[in-house]
C-alpha cells in the first residue's frame, strides 16, 4: 500500500525505531505543540537524505546533478547579508557585546516582530522541517542546536553541517540550547523600526534564538550558530572561537590551524591526502585541544576540478547541496567555471565524504603550527613567511586580505579588506578579547607561526600577474609539516619585517621574494610595498591605545 502524504510516522523520524510510533509521535507532538506551528502540517524532524531529496524536488529550479547532488537555488541573495545582521540589545548580554557596525543593535519589541512575522510565515506552510543536532564536536563543550525551516534544501544543508545525534542521544536530546528559525521566503517588515531593508537576520542571546526574513541564503544559518559559538565559548567556558580550518598529520598527530578570511584557502588547503582533517572553517581552542563546530564542509566550487582537488570534487555526489550552480540540461553535467549565477557557487557535505576525515572532529593536541592565510591580490606579501609571537599578533588583530568577489552580497571587485581576528563579522566580543586569548595559548604551547600568502606574487592582479600556483602553496606547506622550513635560511622582508625563506625544494625561488622579483622593477616595487603598509597603519591605529609596544612594533614601519 502506498504510504499517504500526512504519514507522519513515514516522514518523522530516521533516527528512532520504527518499533516504538508512540514515543515518535509524542515527540513530534510535542515539538509541535511547543513550536506553536500548524498542527496540521506534516513535520519533517530530522529526515533521512532521501525525503529531503524528494521534498526539495517539489521546490521550484531543483535538480539533481549528474554525481546525485541536489542542486538548489537560493533565489536573489547567493551570499550573506552583514548589513542586515542584527543582534538583539537586552540586559543579559548588551555590557559584553561588541556594538558597532558588526553588530548592530535591535530592540527587544523589533525582535518580537520579526521572530512573530517569522512563526506567523512557517504556520502558513504545510510542510516544515525541523532539525535537531549538535554544534561542537568536544561533548565537553557542545551546544544543541534545533533548526525550523520550510524548505527542504535548507533542512538538508544542516543536516549536512551539523553534527548528527545518534539515536540514544536524539531520545535525551530535550530542549535546545539554540533555535534557529528560517522564515527566509518571506520578507522584513521595512516600517518595523530598524529595517533598513526587507532582509533581516537577528540574534538574541537571552533567549538563544535566530530569525531570518528576506534572505534564503542558506550560509546565513551556518555563520549565525558560528556567531552564538563566539560568544557562548568564551563567556562560559574560556574556550577560544576560531575562523579557522584545521587538520592533523596522519603519522605524528601535529595539529595545524588555518586561519583566514572567505577566499584566503582554509576548505583547499585544509583538504590535504597527507593529513587528517579535523575540519575546514570554524574551530574552537580549549585547555584540551581543538575541536571543529560544525559536522560538514561547505566548500568553494566556482573552477573546481578533479585534478586540482580531488577530495572535494569527489565529495559532490549524493546528500551534497550544490548551490547556485549551473549544468547541462541534458546531461545534468555541472559547469564549474560559469558564474552567471554567482562567483560564489558552493556545495555542502558532511565530512566523512572526504576520505581523510578524522572522526570525531577534534584532537586531544594543542596546534603546533598557525598558519596566517591571506590572499593578497596586491602581490606584495610574500607566500610565505616565518612570524614572531608579536607579529602572530599584529596580523590576527589586523586580518589582512583582498576581499574576493561572492561570498558577500555586493561584492564583485577584489578590495583589501582588514578584519579583525581574520573572522570580524562573526565576533560578538570586542576584538582584543580573542586576539589576548590567542596570545597567551601561542606563548603556553609554544605553537610556530606562519604568513602565508595564497593570492598574487610578483605582481598585483590588477597588472596581469596569476595567482600563487596551488601545487607551490601545497609544496610550501608540505615543507613546514616536514619541519624543513625550521631548517632554512631566512632573510629580512622589506618595511613588514617578516623573515622569509631563501628557498623552499620544490618552488621557484623568484616567487619567494617579491621585492627582488617584481614584475614592475625595484621602484615600483616600493612604492607598492609601502602603500600596503599604510593601509596596514591606518587600519591598526584604532587598537594601538589596546596593544602593547611590543605588537605595534611587529607592524610595518614606514
Ligand atoms: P570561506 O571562508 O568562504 O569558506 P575559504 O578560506 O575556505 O573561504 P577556499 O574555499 O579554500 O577558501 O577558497 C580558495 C579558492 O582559491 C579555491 O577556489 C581554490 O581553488 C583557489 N586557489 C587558487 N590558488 C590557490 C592557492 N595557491 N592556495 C589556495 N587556494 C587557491
Ligand atoms: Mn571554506
Amino acid at each position: 500500500m502506498a504510504p499517504t502524504a500526512i504519514d507522519l510516522h513515514h516522514s518523522y523520524s530516521e533516527s528512532l525505531p520504527v518499533s516504538a510510533p508512540s514515543q515518535k509521535a509524542s515527540r513530534k507532538d510535542s515539538v509541535i505543540a511547543k513550536l506553536g506551528l500548524n498542527p496540521d502540517a506534516v513535520i519533517h524532524y530530522n529526515s533521512a537524505v532521501p525525503i529531503l531529496y524528494e521534498d526539495a524536488l517539489k521546490e521550484k529550479g531543483t535538480s539533481i546533478s549528474s554525481t546525485g547532488a541536489l542542486v538548489a537555488y537560493s533565489g536573489s541573495k547567493t551570499g550573506r547579508s552583514p548589513k542586515d545582521k542584527r543582534i538583539v540589545d537586552e540586559e543579559t548580554s548588551t555590557e559584553n557585546i561588541w556594538w558597532g557596525p558588526v553588530n548592530k543593535k535591535v530592540d527587544e519589541t523589533t525582535w518580537k516582530i520579526s521572530k512573530s512575522r517569522a512563526i506567523d510565515y512557517l504556520r502558513t506552510r504545510e510542510k516544515i522541517f525541523i532539525i535537531d543536532a549538535f554544534a561542537g564536536w568536544d561533548p565537553r563543550y557542545r551546544i544543541k542546536v534545533r533548526i525550523v525551516c520550510a524548505r527542504a534544501y535548507h533542512a538538508l544543508f544542516m543536516k549536512n553541517m551539523l553534527i548528527q545525534p545518534t539515536e540514544e542521544e536524539l531520545k535525551n536530546f530535550g530542549e535546545p540550547d539554540f533555535t534557529i528559525w528560517n522564515a527566509g521566503q518571506f520578507p522584513a517588515n521595512v516600517f518595523t523600526k530598524g529595517m533598513t531593508s526587507s532582509t533581516s537576520v537577528e540574534i538574541n542571546f537571552k533567549d538563544m534564538e535566530m530569525v531570518i526574513l528576506g534572505t534564503e541564503y542558506a550560509g546565513e544559518m551556518k555563520k549565525g550558530i558560528f556567531t552564538v559559538m563566539f560568544y557562548l565559548m568564551p563567556i562560559r567556558h574560556k574556550v577560544l572561537t576560531l575562523h579557522s580550518s584545521a587538520n592533523q598529520g596522519t603519522v605524528s598527530g601535529d595539529v595545524t590551524l588555518f586561519f583566514g578570511l572567505s577566499g584566503t584557502g582554509k576548505t583547499t588547503l585544509s583538504a590535504d591526502p597527507n593529513r587528517k582533517l579535523i575540519g575546514d572553517d570554524e574551530h574552537c581552542w580549549s585547555d584540551h585541544g581543538v575541536f571543529n563546530i560544525e559536522g560538514g564542509c561547505y566548500a568553494k566550487c566556482l573552477d573546481l576540478s578533479a585534478e586540482k582537488e580531488p577530495e572535494i570534487f569527489n565529495a559532490i555526489k549524493f546528500g551534497s547541496v550544490l548551490e547556485n550552480i549551473v549544468y547541462d540540461p541534458i546531461s545534468k553535467v555541472v559547469d564549474y567555471e560559469n558564474k552567471d549565477i554567482t562567483e560564489n557557487t558552493r556545495c555542502a557535505y558532511p565530512i566523512d565524504f572526504i576520505p581523510s576525515a578524522k572522526i570525531p572532529c577534534l584532537a586531544d593536541r594543542h596546534p603546533s603550527n598557525i598558519v596566517l592565510l591571506t590572499c593578497d591580490a596586491r602581490g606584495v606579501l610574500p607566500p610565505i613567511s616565518k612570524l614572531t609571537n608579536a607579529q602572530v599578533m599584529y596580523h590576527f588583530i589586523s586580518g589582512y586580505t583582498s576581499k574576493m568577489a561572492g561570498t558577500e552580497d555586493g561584492v564583485t571587485e577584489p578590495e583589501a579588506t582588514f578584519s579583525a581576528c581574520f573572522g570580524q563579522p562573526f565576533l560578538v566580543l570586542h576584538p582584543m578579547k580573542y586576539a589576548q586569548q590567542l596570545s597567551d595559548k601561542i606563548s603556553e604551547h609554544k605553537s610556530n607561526a606562519w604568513l602565508l600568502n595564497t593570492g598574487w606574487t610578483g605582481s598585483s592582479a590588477a597588472k596581469g600577474g596569476k595567482r600563487c600556483p596551488l601545487k607551490y602553496t601545497r609544496r610550501i606547506l608540505d615543507a613546514i609539516h616536514s619541519g624543513e622550513l625550521n631548517d632554512a635560511e631566512y632573510e629580512t622582508y622589506p618595511t613588514f619585517g617578516l623573515q622569509i625563506p631563501k628557498s623552499v625544494p620544490g618552488v621557484p625561488a623568484e616567487i619567494l621574494n617579491p621585492s627582488k622579483n617584481w614584475a614592475e622593477g625595484p621602484e615600483k616595487f616600493s612604492g607598492d610595498v609601502r602603500n600596503l603598509a599604510q593601509l596596514f597603519l591606518e587600519n591598526f591605529e584604532k587598537y594601538s591605545s589596546e596593544v602593547t609596544e611590543v605588537v605595534k612594533a611587529a607592524g610595518p614601519q614606514l
